[in-house]
């Protein structure tokens, strides 16, 4: 089970090469960008030994000394070199390199997002058998297929529909926005002691009105409980959704472990002792 889901929302245009996925792109990071988004793109560069460093440069002597990553400078841009490339990337580890955006859009990566259901996708197809192929692959939510050929409804042009498909892209962020706000009053623990297997799945399912937030086990147990925190001796005043925040967390984390059934009316204490004094 993926236990980790992504905390802005993610497109991918896939499709095989010479699809138009590039040509997708530019016209959906223009018109977003203009619309005030921040937008961080990854492009899968399918060159095999592909590297943007180049041997005998400064960088390069970085990285064979044992640097990594390498990062390079210049008066217009910056440049990370990680030294490790596709075989161990997850979408949790590229959302990282996003820093504070709005949200991401993938070129390619099919194998990492084809089955994911986070990630909204958008297909380029040549033909309507590729359609047909990755119509029976695909799960999750597909906001379109599209060519450059003219193959007829349900597939958008991408010289013509331009339009349409920036329609369907901000309509599913602004849904993809509202499930990441739910998602962050959920105790985001993945604990799966709900019908859900993790938060994500309940707050999409709050969102469609298919659940409620008493449906978290561990949620529905919390409001019974107080939580103090003292420190050296000393209760810490805190406001009382600090201490539900507070109660909510270290409850939470308890209901996770092995054995522990919580009811609602135990006492946690909980001893932090600094190493230098343990
Ligand atoms: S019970 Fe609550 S914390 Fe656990 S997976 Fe469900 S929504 Fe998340």
């Amino acid at each position: 089970m993926n236990s980790w889901s992504p905390t802005i929302p993610v497109i991918a245009v896939i499709g095989y090469k010479k699809t138009g996925k590039t040509t997708v792109i530019e016209g959906l990071v223009r018109k977003l960008t203009e619309t005030g988004y921040a937008v961080a793109t990854a492009k899968h560069i399918d060159h095999k030994g592909f590297t943007m460093d180049r041997e005998g440069k400064d960088t390069w002597r970085h990285r064979v000394s044992g640097a990594n990553p390498v990062i390079g400078v210049s008066d217009v841009e910056t440049a990370v070199i990680y030294k490790d490339g596709l075989g161990g990337l997850t979408l949790r580890r590229l959302i990282r390199f996003t820093l504070e955006k709005d949200l991401l859009i993938l070129e390619g990566f099919s194998k990492l997002v084809l089955e994911d259901e986070t990630v909204g996708k958008i297909i380029c197809v040549r033909t309507l058998e590729e359609y047909k192929e990755f119509r029976k692959r695909i799960r999750g939510e597909t906001l379109a297929f599209c060519s450059l050929e003219p193959l007829g409804k349900p597939i958008l042009s991408i010289r013509d529909d331009t339009s349409a498909l920036i329609e369907r892209v901000s309509n599913y962020l602004e849904k993809m926005k509202a499930i990441l706000e739910i998602r962050s009053s959920l105790p985001n623990l993945d604990c799966g002691k709900c019908r859900y297997r993790r938060c994500w799945e309940m707050a999409k399912a709050i969102y469609d009105g298919k659940a409620k937030f008493d449906d978290c086990t561990v949620l529905k147990v919390g409001p019974r409980l107080k939580s103090r925190i003292m420190l050296n001796g000393a209760e810490v005043p805190i406001q009382p959704f600090v201490s539900e925040i507070v109660r909510r967390t270290v409850l939470g984390m308890i209901s996770t472990l092995k054995g522990v059934k919580i009811t609602g009316d135990e006492r946690v204490h909980i001893e932090i002792t600094s190493p230098r004094t343990a």
